[in-house]
């Protein structure tokens, strides 16, 4: 059975929600009615069920999904998830995100996501590789290295990946190229594990350079301390930045005075939450955490958590988007009449990506650039997308969501029409 279990923020699921952006970006760049017909729904949608004898003996089943949404400018490319939450409509949103993020940054790729409907933090490490390994195999079929190729996304990481490449390997041939985020032993790329979090501050430095802010001093609130927010906050820091809150599934944390990120990331690291920290702090539980007054607010956990209910009460003047649809189309509404910049998740977290295109890219050559050569193109390619998306913005005086989506979209219908799709 297909489990739906999305809990619809201001009454819209991600999907939902993602359409919304996608049919105001259509209207604006005047989207002729069939391109708009094939982008308003995805290519194909494989449904997995992946059972797996625990060690205890008992059965678990759990439901996958894979979400190709549209491949028009290149194979399909997109995480796989791990959460108990993860579902098709979630998934589905996720792929959309991942055609317009490809398509913004100029990649030639089209977008994909997946998810797997379990807890890890409920697995041992055999049921995990177990699990990985069969979900790898009930989807191979419809990956490769030039049709779809997955990625770490929340609660996987590159030990998943290994183990998924492996599986993918062990049936098509030894294919590194397949899945990206591996560890370096492996292929994977240097620099790519911090690829998302720095990039977003590469992206906030283009922002700052255009806007003449200066980001020393700045007081920063960090959602999420996984990937994404640990590498944000820790760049961001050495930037000079007063990395004042942060939070995770355990809780948050608060210090005026700014918290020392090294400190954090080394409990975290060990397997503890940031409210284990030595480093001095307050606690605040998580909806706190996302009020408190601070120049910038990175939202790096999950999707859904700035809505009508607290997008007034946000007192931040800027948000970037580390997570993905962290930001309800009303409580965006609702920031950009306050005046609130928000950078949107399909240019802030697209460092990520942009990572992964880097590592198949040198797969595919057998060819390992170093990771300085890795950040410099990651910089560049990050500051023309930002530059493109607020030239945008300043020429049709619009919110940089809005200017996000138009370039994406205008994109990747040209090539839907060049190839014939319509
Ligand atoms: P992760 O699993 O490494 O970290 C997620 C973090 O969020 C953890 O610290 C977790 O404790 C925390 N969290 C979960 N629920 C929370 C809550 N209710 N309140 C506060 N914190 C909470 O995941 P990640 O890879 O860092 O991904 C984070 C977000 O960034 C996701 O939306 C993901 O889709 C997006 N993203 C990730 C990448 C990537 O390369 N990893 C790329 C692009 C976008």
């Amino acid at each position: 059975m297909t489990v739906e279990t999305t809990a619809p923020t201001d009454g819209l699921t991600p999907d939902a929600a993602v359409r919304l952006y996608v049919d105001n970006a259509a209207r604006a760049v005047g989207l002729e009615d069939d391109v708009a017909q094939v982008l308003g729904s995805s290519y194909r949608e494989v449904t997995v069920q992946v059972p797996l004898r625990r060690d205890d003996g008992s059965l678990l089943v759990a439901q996958g999904y894979r979400v190709q949404h549209n491949g028009a400018r290149g194979p399909y490319k997109g995480g796989l998830r791990y959460h108990p939450e993860a579902d098709l409509d979630e998934v589905r949103a996720l792929a959309s995100l991942m055609t317009w993020k490809t398509a913004l940054l100029d990649l030639p790729f089209g977008g994909a996501k997946g998810g797997l409907q379990v807890d890890p933090r409920h697995l041992s490490e055999r049921e995990l590789q177990t699990l990985t390994r069969k979900f790898a195999l009930s989807l191979s079929h419809v990956l490769g290295v030039y049709r779809d190729i997955p990625a770490p996304d929340v609660n996987t990481n590159a030990q998943v990946m290994a183990w998924f490449m492996d599986a993918y390997s062990g049936r098509h041939g030894y294919s590194p190229a397949a899945v990206t985020g591996k560890p370096i032993d492996l292929g994977g790329a240097p620099g790519r594990e911090a690829a998302t979090g720095r990039g977003l501050v590469y992206v906030l430095e283009a922002a700052a350079r255009r806007w003449g802010w200066d980001l020393a001093g700045r007081r920063v609130v960090v959602q999420g301390f996984g990937n994404v927010g640990t590498w944000a906050a820790r760049d961001l820091e050495a930037l000079g930045a007063r990395v004042v809150a942060v939070s995770d599934i355990g809780g948050g944390v608060f210090n005026d005075n700014g918290l020392d990120v090294s400190r954090l990331i080394e409990t975290v690291a060990a397997g503890g939450s940031v409210v284990d920290s030595d480093t001095p702090h307050t606690k605040l539980s998580n909806d706190e955490v996302l009020t408190l007054d601070c120049d910038i607010l990175v939202p790096a956990a999950l999707g859904g958590c700035i809505t009508g209910a607290n997008a007034a009460d946000i007192r931040a003047s800027l948000v970037v988007e580390g997570a993905n649809h962290p930001v309800s189309p009303a409580a965006d509404e609702i920031l950009a009449d306050r005046g609130v910049r928000v950078i949107p998740d399909i240019l802030a977290n697209g460092g990520g990506v942009t990572g992964s295109y880097f590592e198949w890219t040198q797969n595919i050559q057998q060819f390992q650039w170093k990771e300085d050569r890795f950040n410099t193109e990651l910089r560049d390619r990050l500051d023309r997308a930002f530059n493109d998306v607020a030239e945008y913005s300043e020429s049709h005086e619009c919110t940089y969501r809005l200017a996000s989506y138009s370039i994406a979209l205008e994109r990747v219908a040209r090539a839907v029409r060049l190839r014939g799709y319509v």
